[in-house]
């Protein structure tokens, strides 16, 4: 039966090329997250490897800023990757171009935002990304040009849900994103969790030759990454999906969006876990070890004060609008 479903595969690529590119893909399953069909195979293969290692970390009593912040009193492998699944249900590929294509309002659909504040948007002065997706702006896009879509290694991940929903919150439409190989999503919260991955979270060329793909430092990259953009699936109002701050000049990373004004975010996230990581991971070499923490203290480095210059504190992290508990 191999060279018939072959077979009907090719028959159906004809049919479709150049019309719509992947659409004939399914998702790819990663615990219960699915992933559209144009998220490179071996990115899905590092992935499930990842949660694997996840499920072998050993259990110890965490710290208690890692309980505050997680709302989680024991770190075992069941309650980390029920924190995920949480606030991940989607992955997108990197060559995801959100356009007219894929992102349309539900016309016919109800849906009333909470009257709640807007987060406030810090922007550098000559914003190529912004943490809203505009849908009265977007542009029309051709269904070649998803595919032609080349990586360039700069996204790492993005929480492409997030951004839709604050998008659709300030038009007053319930936006619908087209995933491939899924179909269409109502972003009716934050937490609808649809998370962009990008070339940026596989890169080599962020470490030395011997540190290989699958080696606990990069295992420990991806997921306290994956956790940190999590952590913009959560928060309401002027908390709506921790947007990031501007880091101040003479910052690693001045004028752009890389810091955080509260002490709960996902830079603060991310550092938990890789503080958590560094002290779990079960078959981690001791230098390894340190490179895991050193990770964790760069991103404490992201945390800033207030803007009137009184300590940041933590932010409301219930999350806003409705969407599905956890099953
Ligand atoms: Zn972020």
């Amino acid at each position: 039966m191999k060279s018939f479903s072959y077979l009907s595969l090719i028959v159906l690529a004809a049919l479709s090329a150049g019309n719509q590119a992947h659409a004939f893909g399914r998702a790819q399953p990663l615990g219960t997250i699915q992933a559209e069909s144009a998220v490179p195979k071996e990115q899905i293969e590092l992935l499930r490897k990842d949660f694997d290692w996840l499920a072998t970390l050993k259990t110890e009593t965490p710290t208690d800023e890692f309980r505050q912040v997680l709302e989680m009193n024991d770190a075992t492998p069941a309650n980390l990757s029920g924190w995920l699944n949480d606030r991940v249900s989607y992955l997108i590929a990197e060559n995801f171009k959100p356009s007219l294509l894929n992102i349309r309002p539900y016309i016919f659909k109800k849906f009333e935002y909470p009257a709640s504040d807007l987060p406030e948007l810090e922007l550098p002065p000559e914003a190529k990304t912004s943490p809203v997706l505009d849908p009265n702006n977007l542009p029309e896009g051709k269904p070649e040009d998803e595919a032609k879509a080349e990586p360039k290694g700069k996204v790492v991940m993005a929480n492409l849900g997030s951004a839709l929903y604050l998008g659709g919150k300030m038009s007053k439409l319930l936006l619908g994103i087209k995933l491939r190989g899924v179909g269409r999503i109502p972003v009716t919260s934050p937490r609808v969790g649809i998370i962009q991955v990008g070339e940026g979270l596989f890169y080599d060329g962020f470490y030395g030759e011997s540190v290989a793909k699958d080696s606990p430092i990069r295992k420990a990259f991806r997921m306290s990454t994956f956790f940190h953009e999590a952590r913009h699936s959560d928060g309401n109002g002027k908390s709506m999906g921790f947007l990031h701050a501007l880091c101040p000049p003479g910052h690693d990373y001045e004028n752009m969006n890389a810091c955080d004004r509260n002490t709960n975010g996902p830079y603060t996230v991310g550092a938990l876990m890789d503080e958590h990581l560094a002290k779990t991971c079960a078959d981690c070499s001791e230098a390894e070890r340190e490179t895991i923490r050193l990770m964790g203290l760069e991103s404490r480095s992201r945390i800033l004060p207030e803007k009137d210059g009184s300590p940041a504190t933590a932010w409301d992290a219930a999350p806003e609008g409705n969407f599905p508990p956890r099953q």
